[in-house]
């Protein structure tokens, strides 16, 4: 944890959902969340957004998207865009997921207007970095993450409240993570990569942007992890689905 940071758990529920089983998941999450330490956030797939950020109103759980344009309107058939997002009731978009850098090609100067877009319509951006088991394997790992960030990371970042999220890309839906020196070590080189591009003080600077772990999160391994020097939150997949465990996730941190 960053000392005077708020930590935040972040549930990524992906292509899962529908009202019956969503409402009910997203209302037992907010039953859990008044008095925790953590800020909670759920990230629902676009048909539920609304709905979830109305059952959610009034709640200490914010709702977020889990992709959205760079556009804010136009002709785009299947796209969103983030004030449409911001419309629905969201607060904060997922942006850069590994599954939508290998299914879309995601990533570079695309990538940074989506995270300009965010911004400019009043969402709080969560940038995903994290490099392949080829790329960890050959020693690339920080290499990557660094050219992830250098290349996405717009002006303005850190002041608007940007969140980043290291997600190795091998450990995500699988039940590996990395050793704890391995996350620590990342999280050390984002954060003076943060610090170096975004050297104001206080909340406006780099040295104050929550860095999330995200892969295989689990109530068994979220302690462990997010006592790590500059973890300051998770970002989950699989566990985000029970309650109880997005909970007990919550109450590590
Ligand atoms: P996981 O997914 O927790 O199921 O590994 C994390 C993510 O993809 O955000």
């Amino acid at each position: 944890m960053t000392p005077g940071v708020r930590p935040l758990i972040a549930g990524n529920w992906k292509m899962h959902g529908l009202r019956a089983d969503a409402l009910p998941l997203a209302r037992e999450v907010a039953g859990g969340a008044a008095g925790l330490a953590a800020e909670l956030l759920v990230c629902p797939p676009f048909t539920l957004v609304a709905a979830v950020a109305e059952a959610l109103a009034g709640t200490a759980v914010a709702v977020g998207g889990q992709d959205c344009h760079a556009a804010a309107r136009g002709a785009h058939t299947g796209d969103v865009a983030a004030p449409m997002l911001r419309d629905a009731g969201a607060t904060y978009v997922i942006l850069g997921h590994s599954e939508r850098r290998q299914a879309y090609g995601e990533g570079g100067a695309g990538l940074r207007a989506k995270v300009e877009a965010a911004i400019a319509a009043g969402l709080t951006p969560i940038l995903c970095v994290g490099e392949s088991e080829s790329q960890r394997l050959a020693g690339e790992a920080e290499a990557v993450v660094s050219a992830q960030l250098a290349e996405a990371l717009p002006e303005g970042f850190a002041a608007a409240g940007g969140v980043v999220a290291y997600e190795p890309v091998w450990a995500i839906g699988t039940g590996r993570t990395p050793t704890e020196a391995d996350i620590a070590a990342i999280h050390g080189a984002m954060r003076a990569q943060l610090v170096r591009d975004f050297p104001a003080g206080g909340p406006q600077g780099g040295g104050t942007t929550r860095l999330l772990y995200g892969g295989s999160v689990k109530p068994g391994n979220a302690a462990a992890i997010l006592a790590l020097p500059d973890v300051d939150g998770a970002l989950v997949g699989g566990a985000s689905l029970v309650a109880a465990d997005f909970l007990a996730i919550a109450r590590a941190a």
